[in-house]
């Protein structure tokens, strides 16, 4: 492009006055008010004018599309950017989709506490002041045999306070084969080193021994820790050491044990893989000093992170400063809250996350042939008849770091496009006005019914539809 071109092309960019007169930018003025338009309009002229000096070849007129690109501009920031989404991928603890979708009473127990005054830290038998905590530390206690609980904003949260409190300065042993990365941002020595303590790595990937614990120990030891390692498995040749030698070792010396599981589990659900190595109370029951774990994982509530153990060593969390930055806020608590009493009750089969989990083939079954139908009366009224529509079975996965090898069987919809592009099509179903996310498995797109909640079959159609009409466009 010459410089006359561009300087062409920059000329024909309309004047803001004439595009804050226009019908769309005058609606948009009533509801974010005519400076904050005036602003997203400049910002998508001023991103127009970069695009046309660095050369770009453009498929409209650019007065046109200086109209275009403001209004959609005004669009995007006039609507939330955190919005529900259909989990169609088949992972039930889904980290990038917000993890467990909280159950009905929780939800009411939110929506009860967060536009009022509540008791968050306030007794009114005693006229005054009393602990956050202590709303939820006795449930905590009794769904897992500890003798103190506290909770802070997350687990990773409740592994760096549980670690400053009993560590900083001093050293923390742990095996070579527990050293993960969580995703992305949680790595186990950083956390280590975030909270003041030395790291001491011992033993093999694969291989760790008691004796390697022993031999390690220095009168500088503080903290012999078990990390759960959650999103990977190794087969073969592993040896961990079990729970109860370590406990047995850290009593001797004095030491805490400290155990991160990562996704806690409160009661044993009914699936068929599921053994026993996510149980806090076992954890606890086998000598764990302190045992830390995920409120929003397999246990099904709001983003928390819990640590329970002995009283002696809680307490010394519960007057470290730290807690101060980690605390939970009113909105956490209640959810947390009626989460646990749901539990307490036996009522934890109603919490979304469990029941996806504990769901049948059969009712999974029901539910594919349900919503294939659906989507082949969709695709008979847009007339895209090139489509293969059909029920298939599914791997489906605990996901959020449990049971990362054990697979869930379940069903799905596949959907075929004859033009071959899965991948067109499932574009089109995420940018739906209530995006879809589906899996894609040999150029197919899948529509794993495990994870929907009531009412997503009728946006799945919706989205289908839409999807289907954009791509015969
Ligand atoms: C998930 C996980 C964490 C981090 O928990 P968040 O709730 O994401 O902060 C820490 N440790 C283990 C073993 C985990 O699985």
């Amino acid at each position: 492009m010459t410089d006359s071109t561009i300087h062409n092309a920059l000329r024909s960019i309309p004047a803001m006055d004439e595009l804050l007169n226009t019908p769309w930018a005058l609606a948009f003025s009533g509801r974010l008010g005519r400076e904050t338009v005036k602003k997203i309009i400049a910002e998508a002229l001023d991103g127009l004018k970069r695009d046309i000096c660095a050369g770009a070849q453009f498929n409209m007129p650019v007065d046109g599309l200086a109209a275009f690109r403001a209004e959609n501009l005004l669009r995007a920031r006039a609507s939330s950017t955190l919005k529900p989404v259909i989990n169609a991928t088949g992972v039930v603890v889904h980290t990038n989709l917000g993890r467990s979708p909280l159950a009905k009473e929780a939800l009411r127990a939110v929506h009860e506490i967060a536009g009022v005054y509540s008791t968050l830290e306030y007794a009114p038998e005693k006229g005054g002041r009393d602990g956050r905590n202590a709303h939820v530390e006795w449930s905590v206690c009794q769904m897992t045999g500890a003798e103190a609980a506290l909770v802070v904003n997350n687990n990773a949260a409740a592994v760096l306070l549980a670690l400053s409190a009993t560590a900083a300065g001093r050293e923390v042993i742990v095996s070579c084969g527990e050293l993960v990365e969580i995703g992305g941002s949680f790595r186990i020595p950083e956390i280590i080193s975030f909270s003041g303590a030395k790291m001491t790595a011992i033993g093999c990937t694969n291989v760790t021994r008691i004796r390697d614990y022993r031999n390690a120990i220095t009168e500088n030891t503080a903290v012999l820790l078990k990390v759960h390692p959650s999103n990977y498995r190794i087969d073969g040749f592993v040896k961990p050491v079990p729970r109860e030698e370590l406990a047995e070792l850290a009593a001797s010396r004095a030491l805490v044990f400290m155990e991160d599981l990562g996704s806690g589990l409160l009661c044993q659900p009914g699936v068929s893989f599921a053994n026993r190595e996510h149980q806090v109370r076992d954890c606890l029951k086998s000598g764990a000093g302190v045992v830390t774990f995920s409120g929003d994982k397999l246990l099904g509530g709001p983003q928390i992170g819990v640590i329970a153990g002995s009283k002696h060593l809680i307490d010394t969390m519960k007057r470290h400063q730290l807690l101060r930055a980690l605390r939970v806020d009113k909105m956490t608590l209640a959810a947390f809250e009626a989460t646990l009493r749901m539990y307490l009750s036996g009522r934890q089969g109603e919490i979304p996350v469990i029941r996806m989990i504990e769901a049948d083939k059969k009712t999974l079954l029901k539910k594919a042939r349900a919503l294939c139908r659906m989507l082949k009366d969709a695709a008979a009224r847009v007339n895209a008849v090139a489509l293969v529509i059909s029920v298939v079975e599914t791997c489906d996965a605990v996901g959020g770091g449990a049971y990362p090898t054990d697979k869930l069987p379940g069903y799905g919809v596949a959907v075929r496009a004859a033009s071959g592009s899965a991948e067109g099509l499932a574009l089109g179903l995420r940018t739906a006005p209530i995006p879809v996310i589906p899996g894609l498995r040999d150029g197919c797109v899948i529509l794993h019914v495990r994870a929907l909640l009531p009412g997503d079959e009728q946006s799945i159609a919706a989205a289908f539809t839409a999807a289907l009409s954009a791509m015969g466009r």
